[in-house]
């Protein structure tokens, strides 16, 4: 399964116009704050190297006296109802008051640290969150919006407009590319040496996953690539992709670099990757599956057994 996707959380609970209303009012509903982006963990007692999601009570948070925003519904996680919030204070709250060594941290850097129904349910308020932040006005006539009960739209307060807003995702492509016996991997500047992946970009107006595999590839590489092949998917709050996984075949061998996305590209062996050069992204992520997916193809053991590979 891929990072942040997963049966995490029941999400009926916003189609349940009764038990919605009850938990609205549940002082034991949990809640999954996040401060200027920044979700709420605890290192685990038991292991440091490991984080805790804190998800403070209804009461708990209200006794706090923080300025919040308004509660988006969420499902129910662990059985209880759940809700996401936006700490609003100016200055960072102090996260001890939720729990014995909490902090606020960017999940982008932690989440492979959390087990991986939080850090799905974190990545998905976080997701939330930035949703309701970055659209507090209407699009059309410049009114306040408001969020309705369910926390899954938004509607103009101007009873002339009344147009509504859902919470948008940027669909992203990621693609590995090969040639049977090669991957086609990149890497940007700034990542520390060694760490390369596939490639990525967001998919345009006017084209098809497909359409935008193949203009990905081209630009960023000047490879032509055919059989192109749905993989799978991860969400990627960051702050609001879906990452779309596929295989490609390469009809061409020469890479030119000319758009400056990517610093270096070029085509990896198996045994390259066996032998720990390239770093190849973490394992929870789609990057790492697609690169698994061609490599267990032609390889006499898993990659996941490869004593030698070496991930980031
Ligand atoms: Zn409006």
């Amino acid at each position: 399964m891929n990072w942040y996707s997963g049966a995490y959380l029941d999400r009926a609970l916003r189609r349940d116009a009764e038990r919605l209303a009850a938990a609205h009012l549940d002082a034991d509903a949990l809640m999954v704050p996040l401060w200027h982006g920044r979700s709420l963990v605890r290192a685990m007692a038991a292991d440091s190297t490991r984080l805790r999601a804190v998800l403070p009570t209804r009461a708990y948070l209200q006794a706090s006296g923080l300025p919040c925003g308004a509660p988006i519904a969420l499902g129910l996680f662990r059985g209880q109802a759940c809700f996401a919030l936006e700490l609003q204070s100016e200055t960072m709250p102090d996260a001890e008051q939720f729990a014995r060594g909490a902090q606020f941290a960017d999940l982008r850097q932690i989440g492979m640290l959390l087990d991986a129904s939080e850090a799905g349910l974190l990545a998905y308020a976080r997701a939330m969150v930035h949703w309701l932040r970055t659209h507090r006005h209407c699009g059309l006539c410049g009114s306040r919006n408001e969020l309705a009960a369910t926390g899954h739209a938004l509607r103009c307060s101007n009873a002339q407009c009344g147009h509504e807003q859902f919470p948008r995702l940027d669909p992203a492509i990621i693609v590995l590319v090969h040639d049977g016996d090669q991957a086609l991997l990149g890497r940007q500047s700034a990542w520390p040496p060694d760490r390369y992946s596939t490639i990525a970009g967001f998919v345009e107006p006017g084209e098809s996953l497909e359409d935008a595999v193949a203009r990905e590839v081209a630009e960023e590489t000047a490879i032509r690539v055919t059989d192109i092949v749905y993989h799978s998917s991860q969400p990627w709050p960051f702050p609001s992709s879906l990452m779309l996984g596929f295989t490609a075949r390469a009809t061409t061998r020469d890479i030119i670099l000319d758009d400056r996305e990517l610093e270096d590209a070029r085509w990896f062996s198996r045994a390259d990757i066996a032998a720990g050069r390239p770093r190849l992204p973490p394992r929870q992520s789609v990057a790492y599956r697609l690169i698994e997916h061609w490599y267990d193809g032609g390889a006499e053991r898993p990659l996941a057994e490869e004593p030698g590979a070496a991930r980031w």
